[in-house]
């Protein structure tokens, strides 16, 4: 994915782009990029400063951590930073994710490994279908969203509404 700076107008641009994930070298344990990672730039020069920024759009497959359902879900991370740029022949020396610095001859600007991180902060740590999921009975297995089971209830539960009266009390 290459935001070409030559086509950059002090009104601004609109650039659009579409690349599958294993072109973006885009991989994470535990999750499956099923459609194209579209993203939605404006970039907008004033002087010698470029601003720049957007919308990414991608779909997310994963498994859910209570009841191992497999789910898909939108992740649209929005993407920032400025670019300067400068007379000199120096390739690009800013570390900051935000910001960066170019010569001002460059044409081409690689924005893939931006795009893949701001995606990878996003992914969830603990992925659920949705926040109510019941998960899997601990003692027969069986998908407490899908079915009632006859196992004993967990002791702890009523340890909670002896707290919970305590505290109403
Ligand atoms: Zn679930
Ligand atoms: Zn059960």
């Amino acid at each position: 994915m290459k935001l070409d700076l030559r086509l950059i107008k002090p009104e601004g641009n609109e650039f659009n782009f579409s690349e599958l994930a294993q072109d973006l070298e885009l991989a994470a344990e535990g999750f499956e990029f099923p459609e194209p990672i579209e993203v939605i730039l404006s970039a907008a020069k004033s002087g010698d400063e470029i601003i720049v920024q957007g919308r990414i759009s991608s779909t997310i497959e994963m498994e859910c951590a209570r009841c191992l359902d497999i789910f898909e879900m939108e992740l649209n991370p929005r993407v920032q930073f400025v670019i300067q740029l400068l007379d000199s022949n120096q390739p690009e020396f800013s570390d900051a994710d935000d910001f960066v610095i170019l010569p001002k001859t460059t044409g081409e600007f690689e924005i893939s490994d931006r795009i893949r991180e701001s995606i990878i902060l996003e992914l969830p740590l603990k992925p659920l279908c949705y926040e109510g999921c019941r998960g899997l009975c601990p003692m027969c297995g069986v998908n407490l969203n899908e079915t009632e089971c006859d196992c004993t209830p967990d002791k702890t539960d009523e340890r909670w509404d002896s707290l919970k009266q305590l505290f109403d009390e």
